[in-house]
């Protein structure tokens, strides 16, 4: 894979000046984010964005000027809707209560539900009409949110193989849509460890250190949180490629 250098920003706040700001910074691309919190429908609100009037007008400017712009979204509600519970309940996740709830994420041993990520993951590849060939159709933003169910706590699927499964039903779906395409596996929240489950060739690692001590350099080894990161990223990186 090339190397990139890039930011990520919320829709809100892209503006015409980063078009400058990027090829000032040597940025090559660009992720556009839409703030989700399981329940918003994130996805459904960027889409409607995108659609108003002028709504990819920077988007254009950005990529005329040689930027890749690509989308950074928590998909996993629009991928799999939640209206789907009522008739379908074994789609989605038991929680460690021991309780099925449509409140974030799926049973990653549903095939049917893994199934229907894939396709709608090719729907929304379509609708977005990027022009990188990069996705990132990330699970919810929320921990504790993976399966307990009986097929999963017997497949011993830890919270890196259900994020590795969920990852490998979108990367089927987007290059069903796009031959090149590839899917992120997002490292964090309940993945904070190394995967069992192999990921598909065209997954790739999307490393999150988001809860650690910014202020603190991540290999500084007074900062714990940095010094386990550090060692997660070691591991995943006999995985996947840097
Ligand atoms: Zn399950």
């Amino acid at each position: 894979m090339d190397c990139t250098k890039g930011v990520v920003l919320l829709y809100e706040d892209l503006c015409e000046h980063w078009v400058r700001w990027c090829r000032d910074g040597g940025l090559t691309s660009l992720g556009v984010h839409k703030i989700a919190l399981p329940g918003q429908g994130s996805v459904d609100a960027l889409l409607e964005a995108l659609d108003a009037p002028g709504g990819r007008r920077i988007i254009g400017m950005l990529e005329d000027a040689g930027i890749t712009v690509e989308y950074e979204l928590h998909a996993l509600e629009w991928l799999l809707p939640r209206s789907l519970f009522e008739k379908n309940p074994t789609l989605f996740r038991v929680n460690e209560a021991g309780v099925r709830t449509a409140d974030c994420n799926l049973c990653p041993s549903s095939a049917a539900a893994l199934d229907m990520v894939s396709e709608n993951a090719c729907k929304l590849a379509k609708i977005l009409g990027q022009s990188s060939h990069r996705y990132f159709f990330w699970m919810d933003d929320a921990v504790h949110a993976g399966c307990s169910c009986e097929s999963c706590k017997a497949a011993g699927y830890t919270g890196a193989d259900q994020g590795i499964l969920i990852a490998n039903a979108i990367a089927r779906g987007v290059k069903a849509y796009d031959p090149a395409a590839s899917a992120a596996y997002l490292a964090y929240a309940d993945a904070k460890m190394l995967p069992t489950v192999r990921p598909a060739d065209n997954v790739f690692l999307e490393f999150a250190p988001m809860d650690r001590d910014h202020a603190k350099p991540i290999c500084d080894p007074a900062e714990e949180r940095g010094v386990d990161y550090c060692r997660l990223l070691e591991n995943l990186l006999t995985i996947f490629p840097a």
